[in-house]
């Protein structure tokens, strides 16, 4: 094949070459465990007390951050592809239970505008098409021009509160179609993004799905995190 590295343009069979794939930071199950929630060094920096575990794929060190910067900015389905293939692939063999389905952070409606395209619900839908789950784009609207990545941490809590809403129907046509009670008792959702940082958004938005269906089991899929400054995370890399 005639294919060259997305981030290194060496040739390459795969759309990233196997050096390129070496020098990400990937979580392990057998170091970090199946549940993030449960690891300190993640855990101890994300907001968490609204849902129920974490899985991320790796850092958002370089080379990852710049195939994140891909799918973010380029609109690279492959990069899309890529963090989720191995999403899929990786996090497998560390026992991460289906949901039933997925569920991509929303962008507001002007950045959509702008952008052509939300980057959590491309993830979305190729574990879709890896996983057959089925994924619901309209759950939850986000209001407002605000971008969080340049808010403090307080800001950004306040921030997410006033922009993140529920949409009418939310998931009550896929409970119903799970034979699910509408409290959302045996029910699995994941809310999928691109970048964890604080936890604000995925927190908030998890907070508004229990209050709305109480009995809900929440996980959080992201492709990368971001480390603060001193983590222990980054003198491994
Ligand atoms: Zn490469």
């Amino acid at each position: 094949m005639n294919l060259s590295c997305l981030l290194c343009y060496q040739a390459s069979p795969t759309p990233v070459c196997h050096w390129c794939e070496d020098d990400i930071f990937f979580f392990d199950a057998t170091l970090h465990g199946s549940n993030l929630l449960q690891y300190g060094p993640v855990a101890g920096h994300v907001k968490h007390n609204q849902y129920d575990t974490l899985s991320v794929l790796g850092l958002h060190t370089w080379p990852m951050s710049s195939l994140v910067h891909q799918l973010k900015f380029t609109h690279s389905l492959t990069a899309g592809k890529v963090l989720s293939n191995w999403f899929v692939h990786k996090k497998r063999q560390c026992t991460l239970s289906v949901p039933n389905v997925l569920l991509p952070v929303p962008i507001s409606a002007w950045r959509l505008a702008t952008r052509h395209y939300n980057q959590a619900t491309l993830l979305c839908e190729s574990i879709s098409n890896e996983l057959g789950i089925p994924v619901n784009q309209s759950w939850a609207k986000r209001k407002g021009f605000s971008v969080q990545h340049h808010l403090s941490k307080i800001a950004r809590a306040e921030n997410a509160h006033r922009v993140f809403s529920l949409s009418d129907w939310c998931i009550d046509s896929e409970i119903t179609a799970a034979q699910c009670k509408l409290n959302g008792s045996g029910f699995t959702v994941a809310i999928v993004d691109d970048v964890l940082t604080t936890g604000v958004t995925v927190n908030t938005l998890s907070k508004r799905l229990k209050q709305r269906y109480p009995k809900i089991q929440i996980q959080v899929w992201a492709a990368a995190f971001t480390p603060p400054p001193k983590s222990s995370l980054l003198q491994k890399t």
